[in-house]
C-alpha cells in the first residue's frame, strides 16, 4: 500500500504560513488582492472561480472578478488587462484560459506585467523559470508539484524525475524546477519511445497528460513516487487522474490522488503567490 500525498495537509500548511503574512501586509494597510479574468462563461472557468474565490475569502484575499461577453473583442480585453497593470489596489492576476480563438492568447498573456503574472504565463515569467531567475513567478501547477515533494519530504537531489508531459504549464516549468533542485529529470511526450521502461527506471514519476486512468501497473515500479496531474473525466463521468490509481496505488511508495492531490494545491498556490507580489510592493 502506497502512502497517500493529500493535498489537504499541504493546503492547510500553507494557509497558516499565509496566514501570518497576510496579516502584517494588512497592517501596513494592504490587503492581498487578486484579479481573476474571465471571457465568457464556460463551465470549466465558472467552477475555478468558485474554488479560487473560496480559498482567497477563507485566507483574507480580496478577489476581482473582471467577466467580459464571450465575443468581446481583443482590445476590450488587453484594456482590462492594461487596467490591472496600473492598478495600485491589485497585486496578482489569473486569467482564465483557452480564451476564445479569435483572441491571440500569446499576445494576451505577454499583456499582463510579469509582477502581478501569479499564473507564470507571461514569457518574462516563463523566462525566469528557464534562466533560474528570481522575478516573476511558476505557473501555479508546476510549483504544486514541487510544493507536494517538499512538503512530504520526497528527496530530490540526484533523484531521477520522468516527467510525461511537456507543455508550458505543467511539464516543461516543473522539469525546470526540478532541475534547479538538482534533480536528473528526463521529460517525456507523445512521441517517446519505450515510455513504460523509461518511467519504471525513474525514483519520481510526474504524469501531466491528460489522459484519462492511461499509466498502468506496466510503468511503474516498487518505491516509486507518483504525482498525477491529470484532470481528467472517464466514460461515466467520474473525475479521474492520467495514473490508473487502483492498478498502481498498491505497487509504488507514494502517490497523489485524484481528487484531493496536486488540483488542491494549486489554487493555494496562486493565492501564495498573490501574497508575495502584495509583499513585493513593500519592498
Ligand atoms: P497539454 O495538452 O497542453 O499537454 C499534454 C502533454 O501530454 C503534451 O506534451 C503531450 O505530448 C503529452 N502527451 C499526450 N499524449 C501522450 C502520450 N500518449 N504519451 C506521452 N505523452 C503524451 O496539457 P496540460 O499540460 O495543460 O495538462 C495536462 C493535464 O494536467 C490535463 O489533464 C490537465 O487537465 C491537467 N492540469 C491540471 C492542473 C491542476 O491544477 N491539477 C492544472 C493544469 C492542467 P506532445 O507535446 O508530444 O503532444
Amino acid at each position: 500500500m502506497a502512502i497517500q500525498l493529500r493535498g489537504k495537509p499541504v493546503v492547510d500548511r500553507m494557509a497558516q504560513d499565509m496566514g501570518a503574512r497576510i496579516e502584517v501586509l494588512r497592517q501596513e494597510g494592504v490587503v492581498p488582492t487578486l484579479a481573476l479574468v474571465r471571457v465568457g462563461a464556460r463551465p470549466d472557468d465558472l467552477s475555478y472561480e468558485r474554488t479560487a474565490v473560496k480559498r482567497a475569502e477563507s485566507l483574507g484575499i480580496a478577489v476581482k472578478p473582471y467577466v467580459l461577453d464571450e465575443f468581446a473583442p481583443q482590445a476590450a480585453l488587453q484594456a482590462t488587462l492594461q487596467s490591472i497593470n496600473y492598478d495600485k489596489t491589485v497585486h496578482g492576476c489569473l486569467m482564465f484560459r483557452p480564451l476564445p480563438s479569435f483572441i491571440d492568447e500569446k499576445a494576451m498573456c505577454n499583456t499582463l506585467a510579469p509582477a502581478k503574472d501569479v499564473d507564470g504565463i507571461s514569457l518574462a515569467s516563463l523566462a525566469s523559470v528557464f534562466t533560474d531567475a528570481s522575478d516573476g513567478f511558476p505557473p501555479c501547477t508546476a510549483a504544486a508539484c514541487v510544493e507536494m515533494l517538499d512538503h512530504y519530504d520526497v528527496p530530490l537531489v540526484g533523484k531521477h524525475v520522468v516527467v510525461v508531459g511537456r507543455s508550458l504549464v505543467v511539464g516543461k516549468p516543473v522539469s525546470m524546477m526540478l532541475l534547479r533542485r538538482n534533480a536528473s529529470v528526463t521529460i517525456c511526450h507523445s512521441r517517446t519511445e519505450n515510455l513504460p521502461a523509461i518511467c519504471r527506471e525513474a525514483d519520481i514519476v510526474i504524469c501531466a497528460t491528460g489522459r484519462a486512468r492511461a499509466y498502468g501497473a506496466e510503468f511503474f515500479s516498487p518505491g516509486q513516487t507518483v504525482l498525477d496531474v491529470g484532470i481528467n473525466f472517464d466514460t461515466h463521468g467520474k473525475l479521474c487522474g492520467d495514473v490508473n490509481f487502483d492498478e498502481v496505488e498498491p505497487i509504488v511508495g507514494a502517490i497523489t490522488p485524484v481528487p484531493g492531490g496536486i488540483g488542491t494545491v494549486t489554487t493555494s498556490v496562486t493565492m501564495a503567490h498573490t501574497v508575495a507580489a502584495a509583499e513585493a510592493l513593500l519592498r
